[in-house]
């Protein structure tokens, strides 16, 4: 052998493990996509984009099915596929707000769509506010009185609007308060933060403001969620293309449809009915709906077209709705998914033609994923379940123990709060304690109970389930006790879901990290990642600060 052929053999033999290392450490920039270089520095626009219940498994099973927008941004921006919530209590509010902040709920509160109010002695909601008033902005009337005052933590868009007072213009849209709030943040003089109330009204409040914005009116004018009534929610694909089978044993039937397409969005008692609405909300119409509405926004207040940094904020609802009754199996998700390709893909173009490609970064991710279907997963010989009621467990035990009293204040998902007079009765007595924790841990489906003192503690631990729930814990609003459950193994009576999220488990916690646009580098990274990690990366693009975020600037997917 000669020295040439020596050295030819080593170097493809360099090349080959070059190559190794690129495709399993990343980043690998495409080279088929020049990264969007900002014209003037930075981005004239910044846009969160949230799916509501998108676990990262989607990218897997189903991206083969997108073409438009979904596409786009899988192919010319930069995916985190390590992609990953550390705490454990994944909600729509918590995951909002951390995507929002770029900070953790033991941080910014807001530990779970709702939790126990011990002065209140009431269940609160994690948008409720008493003290404002609602602002209707299209037909109609609501009692919903939302605001952020719950959010412990500035978000990205409170912070532009602070440090460049009077020059940035913020909206926020989407189907759910407390995901247009979350995202949005407390609002301002030239901020937009709005969402659908009950039944066909769409409202803010007066946290926001003391009128309805013509801009949003215009909107709602001409557009009715009432439009979509009698619309028939057909696949938008061939059935081919569709993984999995429509008919599956598992799914449920919710009313009024069947677990087969097609699926009518109506209901027998007419438009107004709630009926209507949650069907309407569970179908893709919504999401186009919630689209259009931000399209609407985004060129009637001019985004990104001045010499500013914008700040423009969506959330789509449907899939969360539509996977929590079909399960993420099902072929009402993978249409849910084709049509919010399309709808994003819509975005995506307005965008371009308002602000301009290169003009504007957009993050996406999602506020948590979505365990299967556990009767699904049983009839495959699986282990898997649903809790049973943890109210009627512990009050029965404590009542059994200590005697006739009202124990349990709320029982929500992992979180079991005690009333304050429950509490201090169950801690004066260890053994009582030590009975109700180990009752608890018995029940089907459970691996373990944490109570506050192990929640609280500045302990290290080795345990994951227990790091994770550290960073979902807030001490006035958190459960006494929680509880950690196996594998597949949801909160939720059969009657009402037919799955759910909110565990530690990787199908909740593993979700789309996404940028795309002015100022990254496209390609798959595999480097670990957070949904908190999106706003500080926006932030130092647009040359602001963010203290209080926890989550830190993705510089490998930066322009350099
Ligand atoms: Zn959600």
């Amino acid at each position: 052998m000669t020295g040439n052929h020596l050295r030819t053999a080593s170097r493809s033999a360099w090349i080959g493990a070059l190559a190794i290392v690129l495709s399993f450490s990343g980043p690998v920039p495409r080279a088929d996509v020049r990264a969007q270089q900002p014209d003037s520095g930075r981005p004239r626009l910044l846009v969160l984009l949230a799916t509501d219940q998108f676990p990262s498994e989607y990218i897997t099973l189903y991206s083969h099915q997108w073409t438009k927008g979904l596409r786009r941004l899988l192919d010319e921006g930069a995916l985190f596929t390590e992609g990953a919530y550390p705490y454990a209590g994944t909600t729509t509010c918590a995951g909002h707000a951390t995507i929002g902040t770029g900070a953790y709920p033991h941080r910014h509160g807001m530990i779970g769509n709702q939790w126990y109010d011990r002065e209140l002695d009431r269940t609160v909601t994690c948008e409720e506010d008493p003290d404002v008033d609602p602002v209707v902005l299209s037909e109609g009337t609501t009692s919903n009185r939302h605001s952020a005052k719950y959010i412990q933590v500035p978000t990205l868009a409170d912070e532009l609007q602070r440090q460049r007072p009077g020059a940035v213009r913020v909206v926020s849209v989407a189907e759910k308060a407390r995901s247009a709030i979350g995202l949005g943040g407390r609002g301002g003089p030239d901020a937009i933060v709005l969402w659908k109330s009950s039944g066909r009204v769409w409202s803010t409040s007066t946290a926001f403001t003391s009128r309805p914005w013509d801009e949003a009116v215009t909107f709602l004018q001409k557009r009715s969620i009432t439009d979509d009534f009698g619309r028939v929610w057909t696949r938008l694909l061939p059935e081919s293309a569709y993984l999995f089978d429509d008919d599956a044993p598992a799914e449920p039937e919710p009313a009024p449809w069947t677990r087969t397409f097609p699926h009518i969005v109506h209901s027998p008692k007419g438009p107004d009915d709630g009926l209507f609405a949650t069907a309407w909300g569970r179908s893709p119409f919504a999401d186009e709906f919630v689209i259009d509405f931000a399209i609407h926004l985004l060129k009637a207040r001019e985004l990104g077209r001045g010499d500013r940094t914008d700040f423009l904020a969506v959330s789509l609802g449907s899939l969360d709705q539509a996977g929590h009754q079909f399960g993420p199996r099902s072929h009402e998700v993978q249409d849910v998914l084709a049509r919010a390709d399309v709808a994003i893909g819509r975005l995506l173009d307005a965008l371009d033609e308002q602000v301009g490609r290169g003009r504007y970064t957009l993050a996406w991710s999602a506020d948590h994923g979505v365990a299967r279907i556990p009767e699904e997963v049983e009839a495959e010989g699986g282990d898997a379940g649903r809790l049973g009621p943890l109210r009627t467990l512990a009050d029965g035990l404590l009542r059994w123990t200590l005697g006739n009293e009202r124990y349990v204040g709320l029982a929500d998902g992992a979180q079991l709060s005690l009333t304050p007079d429950g509490l201090r009765l169950v801690e004066d007595r260890p053994d009582v304690k030590q009975l109700l924790m180990s009752a608890l841990a018995a029940s089907p489906g459970v691996t373990k109970v944490f109570d506050r003192a192990t929640l609280e503690s500045s302990e290290p631990t080795d345990d994951p389930d227990l790091r994770a729930w550290r960073l979902s814990y807030f001490p006035d609003r958190s459960g006494d006790f929680i509880v950690v459950t196996k594998r597949n193994w949801i909160y939720g009576a059969r009657s009402e879901i037919g799955t759910n999220h909110g565990s530690p488990h990787d199908y909740d916690r593993r979700v789309p990290v996404l940028l795309f646009g002015a100022g990254i580098r496209p390609g798959k990274y595999d480097t670990s990642a957070s949904p908190a990690d999106l706003v500080p990366t926006l932030a130092s693009l647009a040359g602001i600060s963010l203290s209080t975020a926890e989550g830190r600037v993705l510089t490998e997917a930066l322009v350099r």
